[in-house]
């Protein structure tokens, strides 16, 4: 579910300079979105212990824009489908393969799958991408707020920054429990913060993300200013987005996908 926090007064609203003028939504083909396709399931990658990340072949795949995700459905034999939302954790690139990483939830059915029978070499369908509204296109300063797995889409606009080689800012702040819950950990650099709520390395301090996390980076005022991306559970999204706004993020610049 993708949302805007809300509206500010029209004199307070946004005005992109040329150099940013990129629509806040960015199109979907609704031709594109609408077919499914079949994705091969080549690589599964350990994240941390309970998120892994499954790479897929979907040759036909149009592309898609950091922050989009899509729609994956898994059909059981007697013909039972389910489906489910999950963003899309790599860059975009020619290759022919996307890559999700799933959280493995407990006692669910999707996530259950991935994570406990799928294979090399097996298939699900997906259909996308979807929401250009928490789409970054890489034209503007982008400042992301994420905890859990919803660093995932995160993930794909930083690496989308370092393959592209942006020199428009990008900073992350990503929230985890704890420093084995941290999905991605290993490939994070100067752009990124970690904050940690249940356990940290040493001389790290351990609590929620904090005004003391948001507020500096906020300070930093890139020329244009910047686009935050939230992600997260509903109640990381409010936590998050308070925050911003406390510390003088306009409303309507803030972005929100939530995952719960
Ligand atoms: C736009 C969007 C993008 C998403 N991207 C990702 C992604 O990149 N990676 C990812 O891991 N998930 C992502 N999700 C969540 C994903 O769609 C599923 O909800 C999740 O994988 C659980 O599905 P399931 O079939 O395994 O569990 P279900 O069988 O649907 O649920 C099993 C139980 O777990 C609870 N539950 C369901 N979802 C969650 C959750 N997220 N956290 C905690 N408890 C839950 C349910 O209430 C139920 O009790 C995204 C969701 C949205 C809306």
């Amino acid at each position: 579910m993708t949302e805007a926090l809300g509206r500010t007064p029209a004199s307070e609203a946004f005005t992109p300079p040329t150099r940013f003028a990129v629509p806040g939504r960015i199109p979907v083909s609704d031709r594109v979105a609408s077919v499914w396709q079949t994705a091969t399931i080549t690589e599964i990658r350990r994240e941390t212990p309970h998120a892994a990340t499954f790479r897929l072949a979907v040759p036909a795949w149009a592309g898609h824009l950091p922050g989009q995700h899509l729609m994956l459905r898994l059909t059981a034999e007697d013909g039972y489908v389910a489906q489910r939302h999950y963003s899309i954790a790599s860059a975009p690139d020619d290759s022919g393969h996307i890559e999700l990483t799933l959280d493995h939830v407990e006692g669910g059915e999707v996530s259950g799958w991935f994570h406990t029978t799928a294979q090399p070499g097996d298939t699900v369908e997906v259909r996308g991408p979807l929401s250009g509204f928490f789409a970054w296109p890489g034209d503007r300063p982008a400042l992301l707020i994420g905890a859990g797995s919803g660093v995932v889409p995160l993930m794909s606009m930083v690496r989308h920054h370092r393959a592209r080689g942006l020199d428009v800012p990008l900073r992350l702040l990503v929230s985890a429990r704890t420093p084995e819950e941290l999905i991605y950990a290993r490939e994070y650099g100067a752009e990124t913060t970690p904050v940690f709520t249940r356990s940290a390395p040493e001389g790290v301090p351990v609590g929620r993300m904090a005004a003391a996390h948001v507020a500096p980076l906020l300070a930093q005022r890139p020329p244009g200013g910047w686009e935050a991306y939230v992600c997260g559970s509903n109640g990381f999204a409010e936590h998050a987005s308070r925050l911003l706004v406390a510390a003088g993020q306009p409303v309507d610049r803030i972005r929100i996908e939530r995952f719960g």
